[in-house]
């Protein structure tokens, strides 16, 4: 009965120091990388790329209008044929000016000074 207690008493501790892992690590590796950028002198917003995706359209410049009237798959089949018509169910993002991302504010901070 001991035995049996100790290896469920083991076996609970590794299962808590596994599920507490799985919690921290993807914060550490955020905190990490964060640092890492900075070390090295890296942006630590765009990571140097001196442009960040715009969060609406995704990096794109265009956001997709659904029409209700239409079906999934005649939108499908007018990608994939290539027809203008599907440019017409995009507009362009008025979030990022349709150019898909912005300078990055800290990068910019930084080449005017
Ligand atoms: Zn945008
Ligand atoms: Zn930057």
């Amino acid at each position: 009965m001991e035995n049996i207690t100790a290896s469920e008493l083991a076996g609970f501790g590794v299962a808590v120091l596994l599920l507490g892992a799985t919690i921290t690590a993807p914060k550490v590796d955020a905190f990490i990388s964060a640092s890492q950028r900075s070390a090295l002198g890296m942006c630590k917003r765009c990571g140097d790329l001196k442009v960040t995706a715009c969060p609406k359209c995704k990096g794109t410049g265009l956001i997709r209008t659904q029409d209700p009237f239409s079906f999934n798959l005649m939108e499908d089949i007018n990608q994939y044929f290539g027809s203008p018509q599907s440019k017409a169910n995009s507009t362009p993002c008025t979030k990022c000016q349709a150019r898909g991302h912005f300078s990055c504010p800290d990068c910019s901070k930084i080449s005017k000074v």
